[in-house]
């Protein structure tokens, strides 16, 4: 299966500052579409990358392009609020309508993601360079496929509970730091028809997605939160599937 993927991005901090340009001179999305591009059939699935950027008309997310994405990946941070609430709306119904969206890091505060959730989001953070582990709490789900015990993430930014969003209908991974503080880092969701995964992993000045456990995480969401062929669905006035006995109804007597 070939899922099309679209890798969003602010791509602010990669062009202001040279510490982390240096860390992602292709960009935060030029380093995660990578993860993708080199699958080598690990998922099961083939992806098809596209990359898509705040500063592009329509932030890249027009309607041609939801349309033929199967997954949007989502990173921002400090410019949240310069995404069009008309885009927010059209990915918002995109998502409804069965595309997968896969919430980085950051974008835990993103009008999306919020929107989705529709909670707070907030949550307790600090930035220490301390060790994250990433303990799988759910070693059977596809997310976590490949994936050893815990994962480590060397240098981290520490965000802690309580983290304000709805209870996760799965939660695959949970992370302690070096801190104390712990986290639900890995939380699945359904909308609509659609998947929602939020994975923390992925601050600007840590090298966090060249890391090959975090790549195999990213490419496991995406085959995981891909649109399937799902049951079809009807709403709104119906008719009965079997005739229904209308001799007991007393409205009519
Ligand atoms: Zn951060």
């Amino acid at each position: 299966m070939t899922i099309s993927v679209t890798v969003w991005n602010e791509y602010r901090h990669e062009r202001e500052h040279d510490e982390v340009a240096e860390l992602y001179p292709e960009g935060i999305h030029g380093a995660i579409a990578d993860a993708l591009r080199e699958a080598d059939g690990d998922t099961g699935s083939e992806f098809e990358v596209r990359t898509a950027t705040l500063d592009e008309p329509e932030h890249g997310l027009t309607e041609d392009v939801l349309a033929e994405t199967d997954v949007l990946t989502w990173w921002g941070h400090a410019a949240h609020d310069e995404v069009a609430d008309e885009v927010v709306e059209r990915v918002r119904e995109h998502v409804l309508d069965g595309m997968g969206l896969i919430a980085l890091h950051s974008a835990h505060y993103s009008k999306i993601f919020t929107a989705l959730m529709g909670t707070t989001c907030s949550l307790k953070w600090r930035e220490a360079a301390e060790t994250e582990r990433l303990w799988v709490v759910e070693p059977s789900h596809p997310i976590a496929a490949g994936v050893d015990e815990y994962i480590e993430v060397p240098e981290a930014e520490m965000y802690g509970e309580r983290f304000d969003v709805p209870q996760p209908e799965t939660l695959v991974f949970n992370s302690w730091f070096e801190g104390g503080e712990v986290f639900r880092s890995g939380c699945c969701y359904t909308r609509g028809e659609g998947r929602v995964f939020y994975f923390r992993p992925g601050h600007e000045t840590y090298p966090v997605y060249h890391q090959p456990e975090i790549r195999q995480v990213l490419r496991n969401a995406v085959a995981w939160a891909a649109p399937g062929e799902g049951a079809s669905s009807a709403t709104g006035n119906s008719d009965p599937v079997e005739p229904i006995d209308t001799d007991d109804d007393r409205s009519v007597h």
